[in-house]
């Protein structure tokens, strides 16, 4: 069975603000995006603990955060005019596609 990869016009880097769960509100810059679960990972968002077994470098194991994966539809991006988080639009400006806010149609794309 074919996995329907996720379309998304979110790019890594990109700054986008979280529009649900327990980091509603908060932004930051995309580390990853996984388009076959539909997640990405968020620099500073979704940090938890996690367990690392013990190994011959720490034979004791222990935590460290790091940043979780979540949901695609939970983020979006950050628009610097609109100060909020926006859709995105698609604008061809000589022949190149670029990626424009829905609602100020502020490039997106530097
Ligand atoms: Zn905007």
């Amino acid at each position: 069975m074919k996995v329907e990869s996720t379309k998304t016009k979110l790019k890594v880097n990109d700054n986008v603000v979280v529009i649900s769960g327990a980091d509603k509100g908060k932004r930051g810059k995309i580390l990853k995006i996984n388009r076959n679960s539909g997640r990405v990972i968020i620099e500073g968002i979704n940090k938890r603990k996690k367990f690392l077994r013990p190994n011959q470098e720490n034979p004791q194991g222990g935590f460290i955060t790091m940043e979780f994966p979540i949901n695609l539809s939970n983020v979006m991006l950050f628009c610097d005019k609109c100060k909020k988080g926006v859709r995105i639009g698609m604008e061809t400006k000589d022949k190149q596609k670029t990626r424009v806010c829905k609602k100020c149609g502020k490039s997106l794309d530097k």
